[in-house]
């Protein structure tokens, strides 16, 4: 899986994150989403989800969860900021690619931004019809409390909840590291959020008649 991972990078140094930095000044405002940066893509993984599958790592994270692989990712400056032209390739690439399965979202943690997240998360689904998953250390519930992230939730398939905790550490799990972290079904969880919400409106009309 190293492997995988270390190859993945590579290609992806070549492809879309060459260092360019003299390209980064030149780049044209209007180009950039908002303040996002991403921090690198792995155009083939098997570590985060099932299949083969298109991962894309953003900047920014408030969870500060102790024990983080990737403490690199908290700060929402590092890495490149991300440019619309750099999200067509992406489309181009994930729909040229017959073996994927899918494509995760990881970070950092994407709902850091959820405002510009809300870019590429939609592009991404709506451009290659692919399954997503997406990580974040808010648990699921906090996410629904979060108001311009909620339209998001009807992108994304399913979402590994919730922050690292190293006292529930567990190297058997698939996709995730601490057994606190759950797989949410973001559409059938959906389904039972607005379920709930119009029989909570029913009743408080009831009791106000
Ligand atoms: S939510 Fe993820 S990226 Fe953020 S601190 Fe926790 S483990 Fe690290």
């Amino acid at each position: 899986m190293i492997l995988v991972r270390k190859f993945s990078f590579f290609f992806t140094l070549n492809r879309f994150f060459i260092p360019n930095f003299a390209n980064v000044k030149q780049m044209k405002m209007e180009d950039l989403i908002g303040e996002l940066h991403i921090m690198k893509v792995y155009p083939e993984t098997i570590v985060d989800g099932p299949g083969f599958r298109y991962s894309i790592y953003l900047s920014g994270c408030r969870h500060h969860c102790p024990g983080c692989q990737n403490p690199n990712s908290w700060n929402p400056l590092n890495g490149l900021p991300l440019r619309r032209s750099m999200v067509d390739e992406m489309v181009e690439s994930i729909n040229e690619n017959p073996i994927l399965d899918g494509v995760t979202f990881s970070g950092g943690d994407p709902f850091f931004n959820p405002k510009d997240f809300g870019y590429i998360l939609k592009r991404i689904k709506k451009e290659t019809g692919k399954n997503i998953w997406v990580y974040t250390g808010y648990k699921f519930e906090e996410l629904l409390e979060i108001e311009e992230v909620i339209p998001l939730l009807n992108y994304i398939d399913v979402i590994v909840d919730g922050r690292f905790d190293q006292s529930k550490f567990d190297p058997r799990l698939d996709w995730r590291g601490s057994s606190n972290q759950r797989l949410v079904k973001v559409q059938e969880e959906l389904r039972k959020f607005r379920k709930e919400k119009k029989e909570a409106e029913k009743a408080s009309k009831k009791e106000a008649c």
